[in-house]
């Protein structure tokens, strides 16, 4: 694409920022901390546990002690939590829709530079 024009340009843009505001739209804990249903320290919320409530759950639990939780734990038993464990987990589920929903557009406005 070398001729791409500001119109081009503007579309991708757009559809960027929809794309981001249609992730950015997901619901969060009003709380920013929560005490820890184990040992009772305030953390912050991190992506597993805004996951845990968003989930419904109302019980939370600190990295220490999520940590020990799931060493005491066999891994095929809790296989559907780990999925939501790590950043990596989730970025590539985000990286995964914005290729879905950025390729389509990306085609459309390939065709329409070049109509
Ligand atoms: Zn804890």
């Amino acid at each position: 694409m070398d001729n791409l024009s500001p119109e081009v340009i503007v579309v991708i843009a757009v559809v960027v920022v929809a794309v981001f505001s249609f992730f950015g739209r997901k619901r969060q804990p009003k709380e920013r901390m929560f005490k820890c249903s184990r040992c009772s320290a305030v953390s912050a919320h991190t992506p597993r546990t805004i996951e845990a409530w968003r989930a419904g759950k109302t019980k939370f639990f600190c990295n220490t002690c999520h940590g020990q939780w799931l060493r005491s734990h066999p891994p095929q038993a809790h296989s559907d939590r780990l999925a939501y464990s790590g950043r990596a987990g989730n970025s590539g589920c985000f990286g995964v829709a914005v290729l879905f929903i950025l390729l389509p557009a990306l085609f459309v406005t390939a065709w329409w530079a070049y109509a």
